[in-house]
């Protein structure tokens, strides 16, 4: 729906004014981010980049080392709300199989001391970009708009710890408290193509590892023992009830159990078994009943089993539910709607993946609106205005794939653009 008598948009396509000729610059940027990818709270190299460019822009107040890696960018510009935009910094433990020419040859050690390879296969280096274009363009037209604009860039997305980090590192009292939290995540859509909705947007994630206690012996007599492989393969089919039979067909949660070891040899029977476990949810109460029905029932079977200890419980990460703000999400829609060339989607199901960016409006008590925005061909698919879908046309890779191939154009500038439309929406206000 063009509206381009509205001011924000006027805001909008003044700020976007110089973006073609920043081009060259950004995708020079992003090719080096992507042939540099770095681990979940280890971005030392992406933030050195980030807080150098964010400093030769001008008028940014820069801190370094907030909540580890993170950086900070403040741009004060008199009277007005306060815009949070977030971007993430990391990236993932793949070898990448694009065949790009500024593809990933690099490896890191993980924090288990492995050598791994690494990819930024969720497009985190395309968010990184964008937010340094926007942050470029927002400093060079100060003279079009009043307020405060915080430019985040957050390490550890992935692993659900770089929000939390910031945050417990005093984010709130250090930085301007935001009237408003914007990030955005570059997805398998086509480009031009903006996926969002107001409510759940995401699901709420819970791992943990679970620690089964038997007692071992010698494989020919079962009888002296307590088997915990038997355990912990009755525990495992007995979770898969867990939704089916617990779970209101109108509501929605996955319960994965993707890891299960125990023992070493098929003659001796071991002392304990592990499973890791996780749980998607997109709504508090429903969330609450799955966790507690995984703990009954673990506790259930390894006391039909005669287990000699109780189960242990181990957290290994939690993503809370990102929920996009009803009347933010609203103004956030109809701005980039706005915009010549692309198509909003609403999107009729909140995606089963995970977030942290919710934080930050969380703590804050902000409201926050989160967007996906495509990168892929639309010549690839049959609807070039696609916004959700579950299987992907051929040739078109997913988040997470070793194939996840974002065009940077014209992803960047959409991406550059988004932003710049959103934060307008408040910023044309001050
Ligand atoms: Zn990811
Ligand atoms: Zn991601």
């Amino acid at each position: 729906m063009p509206n381009d008598s509205s001011p924000s948009t006027g805001l909008a396509e003044r700020l976007a004014v110089g973006l073609q000729a920043l081009l060259p610059d950004l995708y020079d940027a992003y090719r080096d981010f992507h042939a540099h990818p770095e681990l979940s709270m280890a971005e030392h190299r992406t933030a050195r980049i980030v807080a150098e460019r964010l400093r030769a822009q001008g008028g940014w107040e820069v801190t370094e080392g907030v909540g580890g890696t993170g950086v900070v960018g403040v741009l004060r510009n008199g009277e007005g709300p306060t815009v949070l935009l977030r971007a993430d910094m990391d990236a993932l433990p793949i070898r990448e199989a694009t065949g790009l020419p500024h593809a990933s040859t690099d490896t890191a050690v993980n924090p288990d001391g492995e050598t791994v390879p690494t990819m930024h296969a969720c497009g985190h280096d395309i968010h990184v970009t964008c937010l340094l274009g926007a942050a470029q363009l927002l400093a060079a037209h100060r003279e079009d708009w009043s307020g405060t604009v915080l430019a985040v860039f957050q390490p550890g997305e992935e692993t659900a710890a770089g929000a939390r980090a910031m945050l417990d590192d005093g984010f709130l009292d250090r930085f301007p408290r935001p009237d408003v939290s914007l990030g955005q995540h570059v997805g398998p859509q086509p480009t031009g193509v903006v996926a969002v909705r107001p409510g759940p947007v995401m699901a709420a994630a819970d791992s943990f590892r679970i620690r089964l206690f038997g007692r071992g012996g010698h494989g020919s007599s079962p009888q002296q023992t307590v088997d915990p492989v038997v355990m912990a393969a009755s525990t495992v089919l007995r979770l898969q009830g867990v939704v089916s039979r617990e779970i209101a067909a109108t509501d929605s949660a996955v319960v994965t159990v993707g890891s299960l070891r125990a023992g070493f040899k098929e003659n001796i029977i071991p002392d304990d078994a592990e499973l890791k476990v996780n749980v998607r949810s997109f709504d508090p109460e429903v969330r609450e009943r799955v966790l507690a029905a995984i703990k009954r029932i673990v506790n259930g079977e390894a006391q039909a089993s005669g287990a000699p200890k109780d189960p242990e419980f181990s957290p290994l990460n939690a993503f809370p539910l990102t929920v996009n703000s009803d009347r933010a999400t609203a103004r956030v829609m109809a701005a980039l709607g706005a915009q010549q060339d692309i198509h909003v989607h609403e999107m009729r199901h909140p995606l089963p993946g995970s977030e942290d960016f919710g934080a930050f409006g969380t703590a804050a008590g902000c409201p926050s609106v989160f967007w996906f925005f495509g990168g892929s061909d639309p010549g690839l698919w049959s609807d070039p205005r696609q916004g959700e879908k579950d299987n992907l046309p051929a040739g078109v890779a997913g988040n997470h794939s070793p194939h996840f191939a974002p065009l940077a154009d014209p992803a960047v500038p959409q991406g550059v653009r988004h932003l710049l439309h959103a934060a307008a929406e408040w910023l044309a206000e001050g």
